[in-house]
């Protein structure tokens, strides 16, 4: 058997080192990896798992990972296994990373029942980990029943982890209405479930005040799937249990109406076009393919070939060399 083989064999026992090991290599971006990554995803297969996805999303300090420490608490008390993906966009430079931080989801780190990953970006608008979808699958073929995909809220990140999990939960603060009104519409419209954090203390009238406000102008632009708004304090727990429900809810609900297998075809659809954007990259990176290409770079700069032509005959090389 290959180490990668082996390396899947391991994941499906529930091994959570070698998840991790197995999230690193379809991660690597190494040209030396490719081969034993594409092998480890051939070995996933196209079964279909059936864990409950959901994106968290929410500008930083919004509380994300606060909550999924409480809300991974209540999946597993309930009986399933919690896996956490997250990812940073701040990570991509820094090489550091806030969610590297050992004190972040401490609770939900010390259960057996999870496993937490930070994930970190690569390049990708919005903050996406490049391979968020193959890390869900893993954690789905490791026996995870309840994955979490956390994102900091910029804008597209949520539009493009909607498009990988089955419900998203927007996280919000009170206080931030303006940020709410010039919120990208399509944000509000990719929620599925809302809540306002740090409805506590001081902060417990100001989040009634901004969720009933949010309720009322949901209702009127979408009166028929608008997401339910709901108050939590992640720090003290409060309302967690009920966010937990009214995210099972959900998800029961999209299961029987049909949608879920809907919105499981078009994740499968999105998956399938961003690995064929994947593969054509790999072909492009090819060392022989780049060599071909500067070539055909050289005759076009000097004028003895017209660029098309020189695109379609390289492009046609390429593919006729490879098949
Ligand atoms: P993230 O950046 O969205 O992941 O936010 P964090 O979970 O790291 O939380 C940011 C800060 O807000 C931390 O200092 C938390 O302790 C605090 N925080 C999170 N949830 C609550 C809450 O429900 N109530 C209060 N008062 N503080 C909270």
């Amino acid at each position: 058997m290959t180490a990668a083989l082996e390396l899947l064999a391991a994941v499906h026992q529930g091994d959570r080192r070698a998840l991790a090991k197995a999230i690193t290599l379809v991660e690597s971006t190494r040209a030396e990896d490719r081969a034993a990554s594409r092998e480890l995803l051939s070995g996933l297969g196209s079964g279909e798992a059936n864990a409950l996805r959901i994106g968290v999303t929410g500008v930083p300090g919004a509380g994300k990972s606060t909550l999924i420490d409480a809300l991974g608490l209540c999946a597993i008390q309930s009986g399933r296994r919690v896996a956490v993906l997250a990812v940073d966009p701040s990570s991509r430079d820094s090489g550091g990373s806030v969610l590297g931080d050992k004190t972040r989801m401490t609770r939900l780190t010390a259960e057996a029942q999870a496993f937490v990953r930070p994930s970190p970006t690569s390049g990708v608008l919005g903050g996406t980990a490049r391979r968020t979808r193959e890390a869900i699958a893993l954690c789905e073929a490791a026996g995870y029943d309840v994955i979490f995909v956390e994102t900091v809220g910029v804008g597209q990140s949520e539009e493009r982890v909607a498009s990988m999990v089955d419900s998203v939960l927007l996280l919000l603060l009170a206080g931030a209405g303006d940020d709410i009104s010039s919120m990208k519409r399509g944000v509000l419209e990719a929620a599925d479930v809302i809540a306002f954090n740090k409805a506590d203390g001081a902060g417990l009238a100001p989040a009634q005040a901004d969720a009933a406000a949010l309720r009322a102008s949901l209702g009127i632009s979408r009166a028929h799937t608008a997401p339910e708004v709901l108050l939590v304090s992640a720090l003290e727990g409060s309302g967690t249990d009920e966010l937990w429900q009214a995210l099972e809810a959900h998800q029961a609900k999209l299961g029987s109406s049909g949608q879920l297998a809907e919105r499981r075809r078009a994740q499968r659809r999105d998956w399938f076009d961003a690995a064929v954007d994947d593969v054509l990259r790999d072909l492009l990176a090819q060392p022989d393919a780049l060599a071909q290409r500067e070539s055909s770079e050289r005759a076009v700069m000097a004028g003895q070939a017209a660029p098309y032509d020189a695109a379609e005959r390289f492009v046609g090389a390429l593919f006729a060399r490879r098949h």
